[in-house]
């Protein structure tokens, strides 16, 4: 192709099989005469081993196509069928099938081996197969893994700018279960910074450790084979350099190291890498610190790290002595540690790192929701059940099967819930004890009052009788008909009180109230009163109750009514049946003389009456007879016009709590 030398056709490109291509010039030097005069001259690309080290240094980086990432991708090159070139992990067959099926361009994609190829055709011999391994479920879950962090922290991130609770940790401490989480999982990231740093500590001190000790391995077996060869010297001197340059290099391609000599004086002798030296690249002074360790202190050996550039490397300095232990010379070997290799391990031991705590991430997450929960949980029941904690009526026990520090602190409020009850029983006990006595205080007073005026008529009577008044008869019949009065009087009371004292124990059963409202009337109906009685309730009247307390709080009810009409009006008494969520309400309407305001608050109190007659003790019975059977009670007054009173019982309300006494 082409003529640059202008004389004949005679420069040639060779193709060899082995990837290596060169130019072959043929010119003729002298032409005519017996002879022609031929020149060939063979030009090679200039090929460095792949071999790191020093051969970095000289190459010249721009021209460079970067080495291909064999972790990633692995090569192979055919020749006529036959395996020629390989690098990478993949095993290749030393033969290339022919099932392939090339495209128009000589292509074909296809996977085998658990690997992706691409196999390319370049010409008629060669075949090139580039691959690269499949994708496994571990790369998904590398993926998801990636995907999983950078949102979590994205996540973060901007809850905690926008300072949304869970995410903005300073609102979040408020919370119990939240605490718990944002420990669990500091805890975890925390183990995982700890690890990833241990372990790439460790990793990096095994690796300095294999690294010294190769060198050290690969110094003695140079030193070996260089005393074999040198040994018999009396002196190693600069006129010596072809030699020892010799001998360097053949060591250096064995050894797959480079090997530097210097004097005793510290001036270098000779390399198997005489380039990096003639191009300035490092002086050819040895080290002064390995100088005066090796030389002035007399060590056996000497290891530093050395750099040339941005090159970093070992280099270990020994003695070198001949066969009557003369120290000729001083031997250098650099040590170009496979950083890349160390970077490989690290970063894929990274990546595994990543993808496992991950994982662990959001298992602990999941686990550190479940389990805040249940460790809050209690927490959360035991504050319902204190908020729903009521005196007199509910005291609820807790429930907590496991001997834990909850288990404890619910043994100790059940306890203290029981002790409650029970002060708060005793609480109700002295209250209707101390209400007793005022009671008994009053029927005492109330039997007393009657008492004198009585004994004073006896003793007039008797007084009568001893003076023999003629009018005698008419006397004691007078006086009998008073006391006759008086002893109504205190039978009344006696009653009254003994129907009080008879109240508590209740007898429930379901009972309905329109009948026991019917019998209540009939009862009032000579009064004078007209009664109405209203049903609105279109079905259910029934209540869970006792049917004769229910009677007598009707019978009261309506007493009370009657008696708060005066004289000078028609009496009227309406009374309503309605049914509402909650069960039956009941209403009692008169067009009495209503309650007047300073007595609105004291008529549900025991002994409370404005009647001469009365004893207080009708609305008193009836307010706990509807409280026991869960109802309510209160009125609505207007003076001079009339009072309604609303009673509202709970539909079944499950039974009342007993009250003993
Ligand atoms: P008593 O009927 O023996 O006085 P109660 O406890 O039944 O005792 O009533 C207490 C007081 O409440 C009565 O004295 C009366 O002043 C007032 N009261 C009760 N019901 C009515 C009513 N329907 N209208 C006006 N006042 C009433």
């Amino acid at each position: 192709s082409g003529n640059p030398f202008g004389v004949n056709k005679t420069l040639n490109f060779l193709y060899s099989g082995e990837g290596i291509s060169s130019y072959l010039a043929k010119i003729k030097v002298k032409a005519g005469g017996e002879f022609d005069y031929y020149l060939f001259i063979e030009l090679f690309p200039k090929l460095f081993s792949k071999a790191k080290g020093y051969p970095e240094l000289l190459l010249d980086k721009k021209n460079v196509i970067s080495q291909i990432n064999t972790n990633q991708y692995s090569y192979a090159k055919y020749r006529n069928g036959k395996l020629v070139d390989n690098l990478g992990k993949f095993n290749y067959s030393v033969e290339l099938g022919n099932q392939y099926k090339f495209d128009g361009d000589g292509f074909c994609t296809t996977t085998f081996g658990k690997a992706y190829h691409v196999i390319y055709q370049s010409d008629k011999f060669t075949t090139i197969i580039l691959s690269s391994p499949q994708k496994t479920m571990f790369n998904y879950i590398t993926t998801f893994s990636y995907f999983f962090i950078i949102s979590s922290l994205l996540i973060l991130l901007v809850g905690y700018f926008l300072k949304i609770s869970p995410f903005n940790w300073q609102l979040a401490m408020t919370d119990f279960s939240t605490k718990i989480q944002i420990f669990i999982i500091v805890s975890i990231f925390l183990s995982f910074i700890l690890f990833g740093w241990a372990t790439t500590y460790y990793i990096k001190k095994q690796n300095a450790e294999k690294n010294n000790a190769l060198l050290a391995e690969k110094v003695q077996s140079v030193l070996i084979e260089l005393e074999d060869k040198l040994g018999d010297r009396n002196k190693l001197e600069p006129k010596m350099y072809d030699e020892l340059t010799y001998y360097l290099i053949k060591f250096s391609n064995v050894f797959y190291t480079d090997i530097n000599l210097y004097s005793k004086e510290g001036r270098l002798l000779a390399s198997s890498r005489p380039e990096v030296f003639d191009r300035g690249m490092t002086g050819t002074q040895m080290d002064a610190e390995a100088f005066n360790a090796i030389h002035s202190l007399k060590k056996t050996h000497f290891t530093q790290n050395e750099r040339i550039g941005s090159l970093n490397y070992l280099s270990t300095y020994v003695p070198f002595r001949n066969d009557r232990n003369e120290i000729l010379a001083y031997m250098n070997l650099p040590y170009f540690a496979k950083q890349d290799e160390l970077d490989n391990e690290l970063s894929s031991f990274y990546t595994a790192l990543v993808n496992v705590y991950g994982l662990l991430f959001l298992i602990t997450a999941i686990i550190a929701v479940f389990f805040a929960n249940y460790i809050s949980e209690p927490v959360r029941l035991i504050k319902d059940k204190i908020s729903a904690l009521q005196l007199g009526k509910s005291y609820d026990l807790l429930e907590w099967q496991s001997n834990d520090e909850i288990g404890a602190l619910v043994i100790e409020y059940n306890k203290k819930v029981m002790e409650l009850e029970k002060s708060a029983q005793l609480l109700v006990q002295s209250e209707r004890e101390s209400a007793w006595r005022e009671m008994a205080k009053q029927v005492a007073h109330e039997i007393k009052n009657p008492l004198t005026p009585m004994k004073l008529s006896i003793q007039q009577l008797q007084r009568l009788a001893n003076d023999n008044t003629e009018d005698l008869a008419e006397r004691i019949d007078r006086t009998s008909k008073t006391l006759i009065e008086q002893i109504d009087t205190l039978t009344k009371i006696a009653n009254e009180f003994s129907n009080f004292a008879k109240m508590p124990k209740a007898n429930e059963q379901v009972v309905d109230l329109i009948p026991l409202l019917e019998t209540a009337i009939d009862l009032y109906k000579e009064e004078g009163v007209a009664f109405q009685l209203r049903d609105n309730s279109r079905g259910d009247t029934t209540i869970v109750a006792d049917k004769d307390q229910v009677s007598r709080v009707f019978t009261n009810l309506i007493k009370n009514a009657i008696q708060a009409i005066p004289e000078d009006r028609d009496g009227k008494i309406e009374i309503t049946v309605g049914v509402n969520d909650s069960g039956v309400l009941l209403q009692v309407q008169d067009n009495g003389m209503g309650i007047p305001d300073d007595k609105k608050d004291k008529i549900f109190v025991p002994n409370f009456t404005t009647k001469s007659t009365g004893m207080g003790l009708g609305l008193a019975m009836v307010k706990n007879i509807v409280e026991q059977a869960n109802g309510k009670i209160w009125f609505e007054t207007k003076e001079q016009e009339g009072t309604t009173f609303f009673i509202q019982f709970e539909r079944r309300a499950g039974s009342a709590p007993e009250i003993s006494d």
